[in-house]
């Protein structure tokens, strides 16, 4: 268990029922499409604003952000709204800039969270000043790395914390930007169960149509809060323009969505749920993986179909049996289970390798 000392977020006036929205452009472009997006969030009744003003890109020369320009227009925001406003920081000028301009709240991206000089440096920077900083997970599936970010910025002093979870990258590109390894937050908050949840759709999805089922998943998991990207025109966004939403579209998924259980803390979660979830997504994993397992072996049916090589290659077949077996008996999983599952696998792969034989031949015939 980590020990953390943590306080329930404080933002006066702002009523923390569950879930806690922020929302807001992935960036701050021009003071108008930053006033017009926050003033039709405020319609719809979003308090707590959200913008990039540095932002981390991938590669050089994309839109890296409006940098301290952006900042008075955030007090804009708050002046004329009333809302309280987000940025996010990764270095101490970052984090000076954003309290002298009297930012509410900062949170750390997954980038930096990755690093653990750049959040002991935001760290740092934050003595002093016990405002909420929310954390995101680091970029890579790394519980211990995510919770050493919590822990340094409140080693120096900030209370009011809480984790934001924006999933994971990964090589492969499923239907999600960054995979939601769900287990992952699930696990933080057995570890630290006073720690609120923030579920950030946006940067999991990458494209809007997938943000109401994720804010549903995150909901159904007892999450806190919802960090979601909004534009007040997503299609012309400088940057994430895929996966932001108009203020209107933030309103029917949140009217949409069920909350089916209480609030974090006023009842003790129950664990057997938990672990059913856990148990969900793992076997939701492992579909994929087989789907994708299946799509490999329909590539190499072709490829023996072209090089007139037999499906059957029963050298190869004894070998994978001896090394995933002995791969399972190293993890502790039993022979005779991994014996029956790859025999299962390999003669579904062998069926879809003779499917793809003969659709080839058929075609080939129809042709002759
Ligand atoms: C963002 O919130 O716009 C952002 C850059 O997110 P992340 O750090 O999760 O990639
Ligand atoms: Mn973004």
């Amino acid at each position: 268990m980590s020990k953390l000392n943590i306080e329930p977020i404080k933002l006066q006036g702002l009523d923390l029922k569950r879930p806690l929205v922020i929302s807001g452009p992935c960036s701050a472009e021009t003071e108008e499409q930053t006033l017009d997006t926050a003033r039709a969030l405020a319609a719809v009744g979003i308090k707590v604003f959200r913008a990039g003003i540095w932002k981390p890109r991938t590669r050089p020369g994309a839109f890296e952000g409006v940098g301290s320009l952006g900042l008075p227009w955030l007090k804009r925001v708050k002046e004329e709204t009333g809302m309280y406003v987000g940025v996010e920081v990764a270095t101490s000028f970052h984090v000076y800039e954003a309290l002298k301009h009297g930012v509410d709240l900062v949170w750390v991206g997954a980038r930096t969270s990755a690093n653990p000089f750049a959040v002991q440096e935001v760290a740092d920077a934050l003595k002093g000043v016990n405002i909420p900083v929310l954390v995101k997970n680091p970029v890579n599936p790394d519980l211990d790395l995510w919770i050493g970010a919590l822990e340094r910025i409140n080693n120096a002093g900030i209370t009011q914390l809480a984790a934001i979870h924006r999933g994971f990258s990964t090589y492969d590109k499923s239907e999600f930007r960054n995979h939601p390894q769900w287990q992952i937050p699930i696990e933080l908050h057995r570890r630290i169960p006073e720690l609120p949840i923030i579920t950030d759709p946006s940067h999991i999805a990458g494209k809007r149509e997938l943000l109401a089922g994720i804010c549903q998943e995150a909901m159904d998991l007892n999450f806190d809060g919802l960090i979601i990207e909004s534009h007040i025109c997503p299609e012309k966004a400088w940057s994430d323009a895929s996966q932001q939403v108009t203020p209107q579209g933030l309103k029917d998924i949140l009217d949409n969505l069920v909350l089916r259980r209480p609030k974090i803390g006023d009842t003790p979660r129950n664990e057997l749920d938990d672990l059913r979830k856990t148990i969900d997504k793992l076997d939701n994993q492992l579909l994929d993986i087989l789907k994708e397992r299946m799509r490999i072996s329909e590539a190499i049916g072709m490829y023996k179909y072209q090089n007139n090589i037999t499906i059957l290659q029963s050298r190869r077949y004894d070998e994978i049996m001896r090394d995933r077996i002995e791969r399972a008996e190293k993890r502790g999983l039993n022979p005779d289970f991994t014996t029956r599952i790859f025999e299962s696998i390999h003669e579904e792969s062998i069926s879809c390798q003779s499917a793809i034989m003969n659709r080839e031949l058929k075609n080939k015939e129809g042709k002759e």
